[in-house]
C-alpha cells in the first residue's frame, strides 16, 4: 500500500518519504508492519504524552508521590488506547529521596554558597548541617591518595572530573567513581564531592555508591565553585565545607512496574518484551531518560490496537520502575515471571534518549543479529543500523540476560544525551520530536518483526552466562555497577 505512508506522514518527513522504508517484502505480515510504523508516524499522541509525562508530572525518582502518579499516568494512557494494562508490584530495597541540599565553603576571607546535589543513597546530615574540612583529592587516582595519605580520615575529599560529552565519557565517569568509593571508604574519608562534569554549572546526581548500605555524605558541587575551590586549595587556603543534607530514607516499600499487553494470535505463550523505564531523577523532568521511550512505547501499544493487528506472539510494553535505583523493577519482573521466562523470545530497552537510533546492543549473541536484521527490513530507510555485539550493564536488559533470555538495547546518536543526563537540564525541549517519531518508528519494526519472525534460539543455561561472562568484560560492568557479588552468590539471576 504505497499511498498510506504518504498520506499517514508528517510534513517534516519529505526526506523519508524520498526514501522507500521498505525495500522488500518479508512475508505475509509486511502489510502489518507497513501500517504500524505509517500510523506511527502519522499524528499521534506521543509528543503530547512526552510533554505531559515531563512538564506535568515532571521528575519521579522512584519512591516519590511524583512517581506513583507516573505510574497511574501510565495506567491510563495504556487503558485509555484499549491496551490492556496491569501495575504489577516489586520490592524496592529501601527508600531514598532528596528532600533539599546546601552547603556553604569558607576560608580566611572567603565565603561562598555554591549549589549542590547529593548523590543517590548519600548519608544525611545533622538537621543543622556538618562541617568537614575540604581537601584537594586531585582526580581521586591511587597517587592522589597516596599523596593525601592521613589528612583524607575525616575530611571531604573534592574530586576534579572531565567534562562530560558522550557516552563513552558516561562509562568512565562510573568506573572511576566507583573506585573512588572505594578509596575513599579505606582512607576513612567522611566522603566524597565530586566536581559536576557538566557545563553551565548543571547539577546531576547518580549511583556511584553501593547502594542503601553507603554510611558517607556523597555530593556533585556545580563545576564553577568546584574549579575557584580547588584554585584556592592549591594556593593554600584551607577551607571547610558546611553542608546540610536533608534526605527521606526508610526501609523497603513496594513500587510498580506498568505492563501492557498485546495477547499473540497464533503463539500466544510466546513472549517478545520491550521497555523503557518509567522512573526519572528528579533534578530534571526525565524527558532524555526515559520520559521519551516511555511515551514511544504507549504510542506503538496504541496504534498496534488501533489497526487491530494480530501478532502470532504476546507482546509485553514494560513501564519499568526502580531502574535508576539498581535495575530493580525488571529484576523483580524476571522473578514474578520466572515461570515464564522459558517462554520469552525477546526483551528489548530502550533507554539512551532520543537521538537516532543506529543499531542495537545484542548482547554477545550473534544468533540474534540474522532475525534482527530481518524485523529491520521494514524500516531500511531510517537506518544506517550497525549493531554492537556485547553484552552491556546498565539499564532493563540486565537481569533478562542474567537469566539467559535473549536481549537487546538500542543504541542511539549521542545527541543531546550526555550533557542532560540526570541533570537540571535533562527536560522535554532536549528531546528531537521528529527524531523520536522517527525511533518510534524503528521500534515499532522490532518489536511487531520479533512477533513474528521464526527464531532459532533458546533461553541460556547458568553454564552459557558464565561463557558470555569470560569471553566478554561483562564481570568488570557487573562490579562497576556493585552487581557482580548477587550473581556470584547465586541470588540474582540464573541458578541453573
Ligand atoms: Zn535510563
Amino acid at each position: 500500500m504505497p499511498n498510506l505512508r504518504v498520506v499517514a506522514c508528517l510534513a517534516f518527513l519529505p526526506c523519508v518519504l524520498a526514501t522507500p522504508l521498505h525495500s522488500q517484502t518479508n512475508g505475509s505480515d509486511s502489510n502489518d508492519v507497513d501500517r504500524l510504523i505509517a500510523a506511527i508516524l502519522g499524528d499521534t499522541p506521543l509528543i503530547d504524552d512526552l510533554q505531559a509525562l515531563t512538564d506535568k508530572i515532571g521528575g519521579r525518582a522512584t519512591g516519590s508521590e511524583a512517581n506513583l502518579r507516573s505510574v497511574e499516568w501510565a495506567l491510563q494512557r495504556f487503558q485509555h488506547a484499549g491496551v490492556s494494562a496491569s501495575k504489577e508490584g516489586f520490592m524496592m530495597p529501601a527508600l531514598w529521596l532528596e528532600r533539599s541540599a546546601s552547603a556553604t565553603l569558607r576560608g580566611e576571607g572567603v565565603s561562598f554558597s555554591p549549589k549542590v546535589a547529593a548523590m543517590p543513597w548519600s548519608a544525611a546530615t545533622a538537621p543543622d548541617g556538618d562541617s568537614y574540612p575540604l581537601v584537594d583529592a586531585g582526580t581521586g587516582s591511587a597517587d592522589d591518595f597516596d599523596r593525601l595519605g592521613a589528612t583524607a580520615r575525616g575530611a571531604l575529599l573534592l574530586v576534579e572530573t572531565p567534562m562530560l560529552t558522550d557516552i563513552a565519557g558516561l562509562f568512565v565517569e562510573y568506573t572511576e567513581a566507583a573506585m573512588i568509593e572505594q578509596r575513599a571508604a579505606e582512607a576513612n574519608a567522611a566522603g566524597v564531592v565530586y566536581m559536576a562534569s557538566r557545563p553551565s554549572n548543571t547539577l546531576y546526581r547518580h549511583n556511584a555508591s553501593y547502594g542503601p548500605g553507603n554510611q558517607r555524605p556523597m555530593l556533585v558541587l556545580e563545576r564553577d565553585a568546584a574549579l575557584r575551590a580547588l584554585r584556592l586549595l592549591r594556593r593554600g587556603t584551607a577551607l571547610t565545607l558546611d553542608v546540610t543534607l536533608d534526605i527521606d530514607s526508610g526501609p523497603e516499600y513496594e513500587s510498580y512496574n506498568v505492563i501492557g499487553e498485546i495477547r499473540g494470535s497464533t503463539r500466544p505463550d510466546e513472549i517478545v518484551i520491550m521497555g523503557a523505564h518509567l522512573d526519572a531523577w528528579d533534578l530534571g523532568t526525565g524527558a532524555l531518560d526515559n520520559g521519551a521511550n516511555v511515551a514511544m512505547m504507549i504510542d506503538i501499544a496504541r496504534q498496534i490496537r488501533r489497526l487491530g493487528l494480530e501478532p502470532a506472539r504476546t507482546i509485553r510494553f514494560a513501564l519499568w520502575n526502580g531502574e535508576e535505583q539498581g535495575l530493580v523493577g525488571s529484576y523483580g519482573y524476571t522473578l514474578s515471571h520466572q515461570d515464564e521466562l522459558d517462554d520469552h523470545v525477546m526483551a528489548g530497552s530502550v533507554d539512551i534518549g532520543c537521538g537516532r537510533i543506529n543499531g542495537f546492543f545484542t548482547g554477545g549473541r550473534p544468533e540474534i543479529i540474522p532475525a534482527l536484521d530481518r524485523t529491520l527490513e521494514p524500516v531500511e530507510g531510517l537506518g544506517p543500523f550497525q549493531h554492537i555485539d556485547v553484552p552491556i550493564v546498565g539499564t532493563d536488559n540486565y537481569d533478562f540476560m542474567l537469566e539467559g533470555v535473549a536481549n537487546i538495547v538500542a543504541n542511539h546518536e549521542p545527541a543531546t544525551y550526555g550533557p542532560n543526563y540526570h541533570a537540571r537540564s535533562d527536560q522535554f525541549h532536549q528531546c528531537d520530536s521528529q527524531q523520536l517519531r522517527l525511533n518510534a518508528a524503528i521500534v515499532a519494526a522490532v518489536v511487531y518483526g520479533f512477533a513474528e519472525v521464526d527464531v532459532d534460539w533458546t533461553r541460556q543455561t547458568r553454564a552459557e552466562i558464565e561463557e558470555l561472562m569470560s569471553a566478554s568484560d561483562l564481570e568488570q560492568q557487573m562490579r562497576t555497577f556493585g552487581l557482580w557479588e548477587a550473581w556470584e552468590d547465586g541470588s540474582r539471576g540464573r541458578s541453573n
